[in-house]
């Protein structure tokens, strides 16, 4: 019997767990074992239930268009649990001067594709929508080296695109700053589309007329999650796997190469695996790896994290009819607030909340402002009402408030990311037996973790001998 240990009972770790599971039920002689720091599993996926309210403590929902995650819900046997965002009332606003402007229709991630909703929208200066029309014919440009999103958006639609689209919309996802995310890393679709055909608006445009069924298919929508929550995934999962395998509150402290495997440390005990599974954020598998390769280690420690801070509140059916329509907005920096974002939960996910309740879920912290992880709970709470107050006049005493601080949990993708990965996967083929999963790597959210955590497994696997299921690659 072959033993691959698995470090982190995130998403990833858990994805790569539920791999190994299948393999095993499928006659594959492998056993596994999950060591968790925390005493729970699954990492930043939370679901509290409050005041009749499902309230989600890290993410809320996952992209459809990324197939990997709703693929293991069903797996799990919870198709019939999957639900999509109500795309109905999908509005998003921008904080502008102080006032909030609806995005316009038609623009995907900052790139029009409909001329009148952006012409008339007051969302961008005349300046902008004049280095729209001029981004029509912007040429083919092949670029040698990585660059900011920042820099990409600038040279398209100018600098108000970078400040009311570009930034809040890449520190909603990863509580980045777009001046200093790696365009190859966080848009690569973007960066191929400016080699092949110079103009974003065009290349769009021109893929969605390649899509012959785009017209007939009954729209998807933008947001997949679960009846009840995240939290459901996880249980789910965890259901399946061998209950003996979970180790909690059991922080690893090292992991070192020996013959014919791997010897892993947590606590005072030691224990000898074929291979190894590190599913912790990249800064935390530094630590692990650090005698085994200081090179390695000095990689993944390079990639930066950032801490975000989710405010949960519920109110009455007054505010709720107070409220605008729409999913929430986004605060650009500019606008010096510490608020980055709210999402008004009971339009997104309506069953989220009862009919007579409002649920906002409120977004502080990210690269501008770590510090904010040090402030009471009383005072981000105050801070966020204050701030909620002044964008949409809510002053409201909410039915209950719950603060969720998660530190150093989003990675940053830096310009120079994809080269790095390069050089870590180089170093990891170095130490056989040693696989990687994470949101560190190859995509922050929920599918791509899944996706990580399932190619992990299949490395392992190939690395004692089992022959390894293709590798699932992002389309
Ligand atoms: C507030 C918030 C909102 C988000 N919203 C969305 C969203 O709406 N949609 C989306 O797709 N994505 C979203 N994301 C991103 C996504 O949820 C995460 O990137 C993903 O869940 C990370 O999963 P993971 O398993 O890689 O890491 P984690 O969930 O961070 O899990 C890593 C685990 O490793 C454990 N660990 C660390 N060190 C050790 C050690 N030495 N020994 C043992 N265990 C260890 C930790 O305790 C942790 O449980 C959000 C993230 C946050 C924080």
């Amino acid at each position: 019997m072959k033993r691959i240990a698995i470090i982190g009972s995130g998403i990833s770790g858990l994805s790569a767990a539920f791999t190994l599971e299948e393999k095993r039920r499928a006659g594959v002689p492998v056993e596994y074992v999950v060591f968790e720091s925390s005493p729970r599993l699954g990492g930043v996926l939370v679901t509290d239930h409050v005041d009749g309210c499902l309230i989600e403590a890290g993410p809320d929902s996952f992209l459809t268009e990324k197939p990997w995650a709703a693929d293991l819900c069903r797996q799990v046997g919870l198709a019939d649990q999957l639900i999509g965002s109500n795309d109905a009332d999908r509005k998003t606003y921008i904080l502008v001067k102080g006032k909030l402007v609806a995005i316009p229709d038609g623009l995907m991630f900052m790139v029009p594709t409909k001329i009148l909703p952006t012409v008339f929208s007051s969302l961008f200066s005349f300046s902008t929508k004049l280095h729209m029309a001029r981004e029509w014919f912007h040429p083919p440009r092949k670029a040698d080296a990585d660059e900011t999103v920042a820099s990409m958006v600038e040279r398209h639609y100018g600098s108000e695109m970078v400040d009311r689209l570009a930034d809040p919309l890449l520190s909603g996802v990863y509580g980045g700053e777009a001046s200093q995310l790696s365009v190859r890393a966080v848009l690569p679709r973007f960066a191929e589309m400016e080699a092949k055909h110079g103009s974003l608006g065009r290349a769009l445009l021109a893929a969605r007329r390649k899509m012959p069924s785009a017209a007939n298919a009954p729209a998807r929508p933008l947001f997949t999650s679960l009846k009840d929550g995240m939290q459901q995934l996880v249980d789910a999962v965890v259901a399946r796997l061998s209950a003996a395998a979970l180790r909690t509150s059991t922080p690893v402290q090292s992991i070192q190469p020996q013959t014919g495997g791997w010897l892993v440390s947590a606590g005072y005990a030691s224990d000898h695996f074929d291979a190894v599974i590190v599913a912790t954020p990249a800064q935390a598998a530094a630590a692990l790896l650090q005698s085994a390769s200081a090179n390695l280690a000095s990689e993944l420690g390079a990639i930066q994290y950032t801490s975000s801070i989710t405010v949960n509140l519920g109110y009455d059916q007054q505010v709720r009819s107070s409220l605008p329509p729409g999913f929430g907005f986004l605060v650009p920096h500019s606008e010096g607030k510490q608020m980055l974002a709210a999402t008004f939960v009971h339009n997104k996910f309506p069953h989220r909340a009862p009919e007579d309740r409002a649920l906002l879920r409120c977004f502080v912290g990210g690269a501008r402002n770590e510090q904010a992880l040090q402030a009471p709970d009383e005072e981000i709470l105050r801070v966020v009402r204050e701030e909620l107050r002044q964008i949409i006049g809510l002053t409201a005493e909410p039915r209950f408030a719950r603060v969720y601080k998660w530190r150093g949990a989003m990675a940053q993708y830096g310009v120079g990311h994809l080269d790095r990965l390069e050089r870590i996967e180089r170093l990891r083929q170095q130490l056989p037996g040693l696989a990687l999963a994470g949101n560190g790597y190859r995509g922050i959210g929920v599918p791509d973790c899944v996706r990580s955590g399932a190619n992990a497994a299949g490395e392992a696997l190939s690395a004692i001998g089992f022959a390894q299921s293709p590798q699932i690659v992002a389309s």
